[in-house]
């Protein structure tokens, strides 16, 4: 079969990888002039497949309107003029419900390990290195409270198959010595022993070249979507700024926030919106982190990256502007001083972009109502951690198998309007 990818971030390249290695004939449409410039580009670096709770939930629910009001919030959701940022909203505060919360929390674990399944497949099979840390992720509580949520998210999950490490702090210390120095009251932290780290620009830049080589994929760069065009209920051809590209059974949406604005142009109107996220990477020393860390209450993380260190977090509405704000940098550098005091950022690089979000958390993946289009978007926070499972899903549903797991939760049936 011909298949059409659309976007080559990693979730478009995954994407291909799987298709191209079942035989089918693989064409990739990307606008950059390489793979991974956009979202896949400077992230956490996090292959956190144990994190299940999505941002909306119960206990973030009360906090929301502090952070409101508060330029260095980990989330600041805003009222907007816009109707999507307004429709998203308001589906974000209803997600925030406990029983939904539960169950996307289960759609994002059912996902996550299956990831964590197919990746190491991937990782085995390609051999291709990115700066892979395979010691799990630590996550650092300075607030009991917090302390106290995880350990009662922890109970839960283990309860679902993922089972972490509740650790004092002598026990974090111990994991990580670079946290010694910190100047926040570590109370405890937890060990999410199934997790991982790596680059996923490096990751995803060597997939792509492997796919051209070994399977014959071809990259369009520098072609930019302008429309995809329908005959009946199909796609019939793209139309791009520099042309035309037709001849495709099958179409892979995979072009992250902008996603959203091509599917309505179908007709086809889903609550995916850009969530704006940065991140920081500069020089690691003796006194910054191995293993992966995330720092709860900040909602930042740690990756070590090579000889690197990637610091990254924080969400806010900005529509689809990328563009650095230091106001939203300065609570990751703060972040930093606080818990690897010694750390030096005098090299440090700065990025911002845009995460495709959904406002229950899971991405939206497999058949749409248009009979040759398929998702493999809307990931947010975990389109790295996720990457894998879901191209996996995608090429299944592609080739009309059924899937390894149940996609209970996972499809863009949920707040979809037909316009
Ligand atoms: C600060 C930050 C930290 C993060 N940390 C983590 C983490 O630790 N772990 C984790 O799992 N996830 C993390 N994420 C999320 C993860 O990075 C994203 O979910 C993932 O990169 C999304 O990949 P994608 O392929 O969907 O989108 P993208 O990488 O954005 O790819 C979409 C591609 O489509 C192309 N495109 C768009 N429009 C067009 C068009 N009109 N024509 C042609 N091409 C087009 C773009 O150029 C782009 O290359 C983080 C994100 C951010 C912002």
């Amino acid at each position: 079969m011909k298949v059409c990818v659309l976007g080559a971030g990693v979730l478009g390249v995954t994407s291909a990888y799987m298709l191209a290695k079942r035989g089918h004939d693989v064409t990739v449409i990307e606008r950059q002039s390489e793979a991974a410039r956009e979202c896949s580009f400077a992230n956490g670096g996090q292959l956190s497949y144990s994190h299940a709770e999505p941002w909306a939930n119960p206990h973030v629910f009360p906090k929301l309107w502090k952070w409101m009001r508060q330029e260095d919030a980990p989330l600041v959701l805003k009222f907007s003029l816009d109707p999507h940022m307004m429709r998203w909203g308001t589906l974000f505060l209803m997600n925030c419900l406990p029983a939904r919360a539960a169950r996307h929390a289960e759609a994002h674990l059912r996902l996550g390990l299956y990831s964590k399944r197919v990746m190491e497949q991937m990782i085995e099979e390609t051999g291709i290195e990115f700066g892979y840390i395979n010691k799990g992720i630590l996550h650092v509580f300075a607030d009991q409270k917090e302390f106290d949520h995880a350990r009662h998210q922890a109970e839960f999950q283990a309860k679902l198959g993922c089972d972490e490490s509740i650790l004092t702090k002598d026990e974090v210390l111990a994991l990580e010595p670079a946290l010694a120095h910190a100047n926040d009251p570590i109370v405890g932290g937890l060990h999410a022993g199934i997790d991982a780290s790596g680059d996923i620009h490096v990751f995803t830049q060597k997939l792509a070249a492997l796919c051209a080589e070994t399977y014959g994929v071809k990259f369009l760069y520098n072609r930019t979507v302008k429309t995809l065009h329908k005959a009946g209920n199909s796609i019939s051809h793209v139309e791009t700024e520099e042309g035309y590209e037709s001849g495709f059974d099958s179409y892979v949406m995979a072009m992250g926030s902008y996603s959203a604005v091509h599917l309505r142009a179908l007709g086809l109107y889903v609550p995916i919106y850009p969530m704006k996220g940065y991140s920081i990477t500069f020089d690691a020393n003796d006194e910054t982190p191995i293993i992966s860390v995330s720092d709860a209450a900040r909602k930042i993380v740690y990756s070590r990256l090579g000889d690197k260190i990637r610091v990254a977090g924080t969400a806010e509405f900005a529509g689809y502007n990328d563009a650095v704000r230091e106001a939203r940098i300065a609570p990751i550098v703060r972040g930093v001083n606080q818990l690897f005091p010694k750390a030096d950022l005098s090299n440090m690089s700065k990025w911002a972009c845009l995460r495709p979000s959904t406002p229950d958390g899971p991405p939206m993946l497999g058949a749409t109502p248009i009979g040759n289009l398929f998702m493999n978007t809307g990931h947010g926070t975990l389109g790295w951690t996720q990457a894998a499972g879901s191209a996996a899903i995608l090429a299944d549903t592609i080739d009309k198998r059924p899937t390894e797991i149940p996609l209970t939760g996972l499809t863009i049936d949920r707040n979809l309007i037909r316009l």
